[in-house]
């Protein structure tokens, strides 16, 4: 039997044993040695995100070592040889590849992804130490000696920032870019946006640890939510970007609010990346005259695709030397304390949250 925190109820989670399934044909199984929390695990835990079946195990964001492969696997989903006992690192969607979105618009999310199943039928879901990945299911080898915690640590985020960023037109050298949000997936666009040469780099959050942690990756500026008002904010990013303004503005807040602020933000002929709205419902009232006025490029992402996590795997594994991405783990738990790993999510003091399977 496998262990694995499962959802049962509305705000209940037990560690419970769940069988182990042999791999199918094209699939395999994985001991899983890290777990990423994320916060829709939180939104699956309080029933907001969407409707799943109960019970269910939590995760979709993990590392581990090939333990069987299923019939006809030899190679990862970029054509690396694979054996059993490699590290691999996967993308919890399986697009159909047979529907309009993933074959004709050649974009997500696919329209018959397949969904996480109850917690007795196999899973992929990672907080548990097997996971069982379909046929189909893209997964990477992780280069020998990488660092897990590195790549663990920005988590699914990391994949959405390369691809939001990716599909709002990426940034080029020079540019500035200003990120509302310090959490992961903010944090993560702070590191793409170093990566690729990014002249200023500013940074908005009321969190600050966050902020420090930005700091330490990348952020050139950091403006605090609670300390500046609007236009002292607008006023800051002026002044780092110049006259004409940012070039990019990611919003990585999930907070409505975000939205006027960063079209009021964004400079002349700039991007608007949209990426962390996807669970806040509701409206909000901003000027349309305002993206006329500054030839303004709105652009919205969700559902990362396979290669953005080929690209992130990478990114984190070649900056993890780099920049202090193992340091964005700031709690740790084993299986058994499932409950607490989940709590601290919501605690101040944390930026990133993993289950460690090695911790009985
Ligand atoms: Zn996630
Ligand atoms: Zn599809």
């Amino acid at each position: 039997m496998a262990k694995a925190a499962v959802l049962v109820s509305e705000g209940v989670v037990e560690t419970r044993e769940v069988p182990i399934f042999e791999p199918e044909a094209g699939g395999a199984l994985v001991r899983i040695e890290l777990g990423g929390v994320c916060g829709t695990d939180l939104h699956m835990i309080h029933r907001l995100a969407y409707e799943y079946p109960l019970p269910i195990i939590l995760g979709h964001e993990g590392i581990g070592r090939i333990e069987k492969l299923g019939a006809g696997m030899d190679r990862d989903h970029a054509g690396e040889p694979i054996k059993v006992g490699d590290r691999v690192y996967w993308s919890p969607m399986v697009a159909c590849n047979q529907c309009y979105t993933c074959t004709i618009l050649e974009s997500s999310p696919c329209e018959k992804a397949a969904h996480f199943a109850e917690a007795d039928k196999p899973s992929w879901c990672s907080h548990a130490d097997y996971g069982w990945l379909p046929r189909g299911m893209p997964f990477f080898k992780v280069p020998e000696g990488a660092s897990l915690d590195a790549i663990i640590a920005l988590g699914c985020a990391l994949p959405t920032a390369v691809g939001s960023i990716d599909v709002a037109g990426g940034i080029k050298f020079g540019e500035t870019v200003v990120v509302q949000g310090a959490g992961p997936v903010g944090l993560a666009a702070t590191l793409v946006a170093n990566v690729s040469g990014a002249r200023r780099i500013i940074v908005i959050d009321n969190n600050k640890i966050r902020l420090e942690r930005a700091r330490l990756i990348g952020a050139t500026d950091t403006l605090s939510l609670e300390e500046l008002t609007p236009e002292e904010r607008k006023n800051a990013v002026m002044d780092a970007c110049g006259a004409s303004g940012p070039d990019l503005v990611v919003e990585a807040a999930g907070h409505l609010s975000a939205f006027p602020e960063g079209v009021a933000l964004g400079g002349q002929a700039g991007r608007y990346c949209v990426a962390g709205l996807w669970g806040a419902a509701g409206e909000v009232s901003f000027e349309p005259r305002q993206l006329v006025l500054k030839n303004f490029s709105v652009r919205g992402s969700m559902a990362p695709r396979a290669k953005h996590y080929y690209r992130a795997l990478h990114l984190a594994v070649d900056m993890a030397d780099k920049v202090p991405l193992a340091n964005l783990i700031t709690h740790r738990f084993g299986l058994n304390q499932a409950a607490d790993a989940y709590a601290a999510v919501t605690g101040g003091e944390a930026v990133k949250v993993i289950f460690d399977m090695s911790i009985s």
